[in-house]
């Protein structure tokens, strides 16, 4: 492949993932064996958070209505576009029923999961959206009991906006909970929640390395890193809204990676003369932030043809994958890996962030290779069931004895053959 990078990554250092897994490990078995007592004592360490951890239904009112009409006026507009999205996809869920053989009937449903915890991410920025993307998912999906915690702030607990999305999208608990506490609370039921099936949502390392150390106790969304972006971009692309997309990607945070690949050197060139610019006009955290992400982990990949470029997305296989380019229906077709996908220079990954309606809870890390966002496909079990009349049963039997013996499961055998005997048949 004729590619060229223009501008490279720097290696990423090995040692803080092993601080991070030791800090969690610790926090995780001490909140198992203290339960809430310790969750307090963490909320008030590291969110400096010492008022109630249940939001009343009182609390859950006067926050809403703090929120200003306009601010609410488009939550509700993302939030009918996500619950759109998410009843289209479980329109196209598969519940199905065959005849495998005569008198054999087999079939498969769609269960959804008892109880959701959903983590609304809430350190550094208000992910009001968050909120909107886990909890409609989970609604749609049919779960019946759903736990939301953010974050508290200081003083105030879980910002307003974040506390009106909750509400509107039908959280049934609200707990003033963020990081390794929150996701702990919510696996283990603590506070009142029901035990979470399955925990959902973005969040920092922390609070990654917490839904990964649960997997298995409970199920997860996904193993999620640090959010990461790829543009594929052309001739016709234009350089300012190309930078101003890596840029606004890059303000994620410092190691969230930005990737423009590109079948033109001037364009490239050109984006990497006016990034550091842009950021410039970021206000501060977003500008120290989205300055050492360009810095230490934006590349610029430089190829000689779109399909090399297909080529390499397909193997970064990106979080959000952009294409500013002719014939956008080629890409459409050709590209593979990624977790969601935004065509022409008309959509951002701004606009899946926040309001559009598919998921922003998406693969990062190169997960694209394996599995796609959150959906309500990852809050119901696909689960199978069969029956069979006499006939059937007769000749399942007698096959089923005879595999079953050959691997030497005489128990199986004499369950199939129980199947034979006269009042059965
Ligand atoms: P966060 O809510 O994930 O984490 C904040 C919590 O981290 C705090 O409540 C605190 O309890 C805990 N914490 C902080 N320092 C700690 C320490 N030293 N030890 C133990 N716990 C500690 O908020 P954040 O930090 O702002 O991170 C949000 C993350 O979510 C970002 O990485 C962002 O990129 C990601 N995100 C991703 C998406 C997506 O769809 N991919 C969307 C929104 C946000």
């Amino acid at each position: 492949m004729a590619i060229t990078y223009l501008k490279q990554a720097q290696p990423r250092p090995a040692a803080e993932n092993s601080d991070i897994r030791d800090t969690v490990a610790v926090m995780l078995a001490n909140i198992r064996r203290e339960g809430e007592e310790a969750v307090r004592s963490y909320a008030e360490k590291l969110d400096g958070w010492t008022g109630p951890i249940v939001v009343t239904d009182a609390q859950r009112r006067a926050a809403c209505n703090r929120v200003s009409p306009q601010t609410k006026e488009d939550i509700q507009f993302a939030h009918a576009n996500i619950r759109r999205f998410a009843e289209a996809q479980k329109a196209t869920m598969g519940e199905c029923e065959v005849e495998v053989i005569p008198g054999l009937i087999a079939g498969q449903k769609q269960i959804p999961v008892s109880s959701a915890g959903c983590y609304v991410p809430g350190g550094r920025y208000s992910h009001i959206a968050s909120a909107l993307m886990t909890i409609t998912t989970a609604k749609v999906a049919g779960v019946p009991h759903i736990t939301a915690v953010s974050p508290p702030r200081p003083g105030s607990g879980i910002p307003d906006a974040i506390i009106y999305a909750m509400d509107l999208c039908g959280a049934d608990l609200i707990l003033n909970l963020g990081g390794v506490q929150g996701i702990a609370a919510m696996a283990q039921g603590l506070f009142g929640s029901q035990p979470a099936d399955i925990l959902v949502g973005p969040g920092n390392s922390y609070v990654a390395e917490a839904k990964r150390m649960l997997f298995g106790e409970v199920g997860i969304d996904m193993f999620a890193g640090p959010t990461d972006s790829l543009l594929i971009a052309d001739h016709t692309a234009e350089v300012e809204t190309v930078a101003w997309d890596l840029v606004s990607q890059a303000e994620h945070g410092a190691d969230s990676p930005v990737w423009l690949v590109t079948t033109s050197e001037p364009l490239a060139k050109g984006v990497m003369a006016r990034a550091q610019a842009l950021i410039d006009r970021l206000p501060e955290p977003n500008l120290s932030a989205a300055h050492r992400a360009w810095h230490e982990r934006a590349e610029v990949v430089l190829c000689g043809s779109r399909e090399e470029a297909a080529q390499v997305a397909d193997r970064y296989a990106p979080e959000h994958l952009q294409v500013q380019a002719e014939d956008l229906d080629w890409w459409l077709d050709r590209l593979t890996a990624y977790g969601s996908l935004f065509l022409g220079k008309e959509t951002t990954v701004s606009f899946g962030d926040k309001t559009s309606g598919p998921n922003h809870v998406l693969p990062t890390s190169g997960a694209a290779r394996y599995t796609g966002g959150l959906s309500v496909h990852k809050f119901t079990k696909t689960v199978t069931w069969q029956r069979c009349n006499a006939a059937a049963s007769h000749e399942l039997a007698q096959r089923t004895a005879r595999i079953s013996r050959m691997e030497g499961m005489e128990g199986h055998a004499i369950a199939a053959e129980m199947r034979l005997q006269p009042e059965t048949v």
